[in-house]
């Protein structure tokens, strides 16, 4: 059995905690609320210190040095975490779902997630490059595939 099945959020150590993340990079994208219906919009305007080729924080170990409001997901606060995407690996067993099949902890790899178009991998621009946010709304971070 593998200990995402056999382990709850909160009873997993770090190593296994960091394990689940797939990588896919979503989180690190700008995202937009409509004032008046509080809908969630998705940007591809990156934070600054994502990767685009590898699709992951180039600076994760310091993240909060550079990006201070950059949020920690923890099993503590993942409920509220409404905003990542339907396909992040925690809010998948949050809602009692299982890992998908292109998984890094499946496949053995991130390119089976890359192949399935569920990261970002050369699908962004940087937030500094960016002049009117509200021209790069996208629909491809929303979408989830088992
Ligand atoms: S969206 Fe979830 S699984 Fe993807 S990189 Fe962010 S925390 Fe990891």
């Amino acid at each position: 059995m593998s200990f995402w099945k056999e382990k709850s959020l909160s009873q997993m150590d770090a190593h296994e905690w960091e394990s689940l993340c797939d990588g896919c990079g979503k989180c690190c994208l700008n995202k937009l609320i409509d004032d008046e219906t509080e809908e969630l919009y998705y940007t591809n305007a990156a934070c600054k210190l994502l990767d685009h080729q590898g699709a992951h924080c180039s600076q994760y170990q310091d993240r909060f040095s550079f990006v201070p409001l950059c949020t920690k997901v923890t099993a503590d606060n993942v409920a509220e975490l409404t905003w990542l995407p339907d396909s992040c690996a925690y809010r998948r067993l949050y809602a009692g779902r299982d890992l998908p099949s292109w998984h890094p902890l499946i496949t053995g790899s991130k390119e089976a997630m890359h192949q399935a178009g569920m990261s970002t991998q050369n699908k962004v621009k940087c937030e500094t490059n960016i002049k009117y946010i509200e021209d790069h709304i996208v629909l491809w971070p929303m979408r989830d595939q088992d």
